[in-house]
């Protein structure tokens, strides 16, 4: 099964070199790809106001933590096709060391609630030990005891060391 990953490369490649004439990073490409295929989760009327959301901010993590963030999608639409709910996702970022994601359910429903929440809690799980620079396992380190990243050792970098939980 060659020829599905050439068409893959050839597109990606492609949009990383030239999107509406300017060069695209490689880093908005899960990003703008993720919204295009989820555009009910990220891309419901008012998902620009700060007031009702604020994933004007984007995805505030980094690309390590793509494939989390596509599995996630995935089950939040799953748990509105059968509870028959809207989600809106309203924020993303990196806080403490992990994932943090935050969702607003219309008409209300505990149990549909309850689903969302499993959902959300397990990509949040899943981040803290997933290395946020290159998906690698990784773990929680901090700098100067202050800063916490999940990351593996190959990203830490000299600055960060494991946390140890005392
Ligand atoms: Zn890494």
């Amino acid at each position: 099964m060659t020829t599905p990953r050439l068409i893959w490369g050839s597109l990606s490649w492609r949009g990383r070199l030239h999107f509406r004439g300017q060069a695209l990073r490689p880093r908005a490409w899960w990003r703008q790809a993720l919204v295009r295929r989820y555009p009910e989760l990220f891309r419901y009327p008012g998902w620009d106001d700060p007031h009702q959301s604020l994933m004007a901010f984007g995805f505030a993590h980094g690309n390590g933590w793509a494939r989390i963030l596509g599995g996630l999608a995935r089950d939040l639409r799953t748990v509105a096709h059968t509870t028959g709910i809207q989600i809106h996702v309203t924020q993303v970022k990196e806080k403490f060391g992990t994932l943090h994601v935050y969702c607003g359910i219309a008409p209300d429903s505990p149990d549909a609630w309850k689903a969302v929440r499993a959902v959300v809690q397990r990509a949040e799980q899943v981040s803290a030990r997933t290395c946020e620079d290159c998906g690698r396992p990784g773990q929680l380190m901090w700098k100067d005891q202050a800063w916490y990243r999940t990351v593996c050792r190959g990203c830490a970098g000299t600055a960060y060391e494991p946390v140890v939980m005392k």
